[in-house]
C-alpha cells in the first residue's frame, strides 16, 4: 500500500474541510466517518481528512502510485477549488514520481464515415472506455494535436499537479459528445460538424485518417432529467447529444425535439420512443447561427398543463440565451427542470468563449 499526507494551512479550515468534502460528495466519491475524521473512499484508494482551527489534514493510501497521485490530485484541485486560491500542498514522499493522468484515454481513428454533407462519425478504438457508456455523462474533451507531430501526454506530479512534456506544444481541447460506445469492440464513436471558418476540432475531422491519435478527457456534463414530458432542442452540435439521449429514453417516454438544421440532407435516422416527435428545422440557406428557429419552436410548443417537464437545449450562445430567457422568464421553469447550455460561440474559437465567461 502506498501513503502520503499534507497539512494544509488554510484560514478557517473547517469551512474549507466541508467545502472539499461537499465537492467530493458531488463527485461520487462516499464520504464516511470514523472516530471523528471524515474518510473519503475513492474509486482507487482512501483520503482521511480532518481540520483544526488554521489546518486540513489528509492522510491518504492507495495500492499503487498511479492511484495515489490519482487521489493528490483530485484532492489538491478541489481544495484549490474550494479555498478559491492557488494553495501550497505539500505531499509527502514519491513526490517526483509522474503517473498517467487518470480520465485520460488514447484513441485512434479506426474509421471515418459521413453520415450527411457535414456530419462525419469517426470511430476511434481505445482502452478502459467503460466509464464513457454511462448515459448520465454524454460529454468530454478531446485534445487536439493540432500541429504537433506527437500527441503530448500529461502526466500528474507527484504533487497531485497535471504536468505536461518539458517543450512539448500544448494540443489544443474541444468539447464534444460521446455519441456511442461499444464495449465489446473498444471503440467510441464522435460526430463531428464540418463547419466553416474551421478550428481544430473540424480541422482534424475534415482530414481524420486511420491511424491518427487523439486523446479523450472525462467523461462529464449532464444528462436530460426523467420527467413525464421532455422537450429536447439544439442545432448540429446538439445532435449527437440528442441522439443519445433519445436512444437511451425509456420507450413510454412522450416528448419532443427540434433540431436545426442545414436542410434536408443533413437529417438523420433517429431511433427514439413511440411517443417521441422529431421535429426538424431547417436554415433554408441561412448561416448557422444566425437564425431564431429554435426559440420559435420552443415557443409555439404546447408544454402540457399537468405532469413534470424538463428541457434539454444546447445551441449557438445568441439561441442559448433566448431559450434561457423564455424559459426563465415567460414560462416560469425552475432551474431543476431545464439545462440550456452554449454549445459554440459566432465568431469565437471556443478557448475565447470559455475566457469570456
Ligand atoms: C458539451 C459540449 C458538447 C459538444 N458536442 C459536440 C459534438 O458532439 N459534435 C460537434 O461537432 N460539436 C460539439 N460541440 C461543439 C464544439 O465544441 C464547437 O463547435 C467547437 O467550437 C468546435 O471546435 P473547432 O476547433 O472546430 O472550432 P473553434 O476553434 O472553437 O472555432 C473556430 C471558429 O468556428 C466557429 N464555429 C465553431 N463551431 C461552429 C459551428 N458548429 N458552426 C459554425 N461555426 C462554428 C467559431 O465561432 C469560430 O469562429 C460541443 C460543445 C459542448 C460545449
Amino acid at each position: 500500500m502506498q501513503k502520503s499526507e499534507a497539512i494544509v494551512s488554510v484560514a478557517d479550515a473547517p469551512a474549507q474541510l466541508e467545502g472539499l468534502l461537499e465537492l467530493m460528495r458531488r463527485h461520487d466519491v462516499v464520504v464516511t466517518q470514523e472516530d471523528g475524521v471524515h474518510v473519503g473512499h475513492f474509486p482507487s484508494g482512501q483520503a482521511h481528512l480532518s481540520a483544526s482551527a488554521e489546518r486540513v489534514e489528509m492522510r491518504i493510501e492507495a495500492p499503487d502510485m498511479t492511484a495515489l497521485n490519482a487521489i493528490k490530485l483530485e484532492l489538491t484541485g478541489s481544495l484549490t477549488y474550494v479555498y478559491g486560491q492557488e494553495l501550497n500542498i505539500d505531499w509527502s514522499g514519491g513526490t517526483d514520481v509522474r503517473t498517467p493522468l487518470p480520465k485520460l484515454c488514447v484513441l485512434t481513428v479506426q474509421s471515418v464515415e459521413q453520415l450527411t454533407p457535414h456530419m462525419r462519425r469517426i470511430t476511434f478504438s481505445g482502452d478502459n472506455l467503460i466509464r464513457f457508456a454511462e448515459n448520465s455523462n454524454l460529454h468530454m474533451r478531446l485534445a487536439f494535436p493540432d500541429g504537433a507531430v506527437d500527441l503530448p501526454l500529461p502526466m500528474v506530479n507527484g504533487r497531485g499537479r497535471v504536468v505536461w512534456p518539458e517543450g512539448a506544444k500544448m494540443p489544443v481541447l474541444r468539447k464534444y459528445t460521446v455519441r456511442k460506445v461499444d464495449l465489446e469492440s473498444g471503440t467510441v464513436a464522435v460526430d463531428f460538424v464540418l463547419h466553416d471558418d474551421a478550428g481544430p476540432g473540424s480541422r482534424f475531422a475534415a482530414a481524420a485518417r486511420p491511424g491518427d491519435v487523439i486523446a479523450m478527457i472525462g467523461p462529464g456534463g449532464l444528462t436530460a432529467a426523467a420527467a413525464d414530458w421532455l422537450l429536447l432542442a439544439g442545432d448540429e452540435t446538439a445532435l449527437p447529444a440528442i441522439g443519445r439521449i433519445l436512444e437511451g429514453l425509456p420507450p413510454t417516454a412522450r416528448g419532443v425535439a427540434f433540431i436545426e438544421v442545414a436542410g434536408p440532407s443533413e437529417e438523420q435516422p433517429l431511433v427514439r420512443p413511440d411517443g417521441f416527435d422529431v421535429k426538424w428545422l431547417h436554415r433554408n440557406g441561412a448561416a448557422s447561427g444566425t437564425t431564431a428557429l429554435l426559440i420559435e419552436a420552443i415557443r409555439a410548443a404546447d408544454f402540457p398543463a399537468e405532469g413534470s417537464v424538463f428541457v434539454w437545449a444546447a445551441a449557438e450562445f445568441e439561441a442559448f440565451r433566448s431559450i434561457r430567457t423564455h424559459l426563465r422568464k415567460e414560462r416560469g421553469l425552475s432551474a431543476d427542470r431545464q439545462l440550456v447550455v452554449a454549445y459554440w460561440r459566432k465568431g469565437s474559437t471556443e478557448d475565447e468563449m470559455g475566457k469570456a465567461h
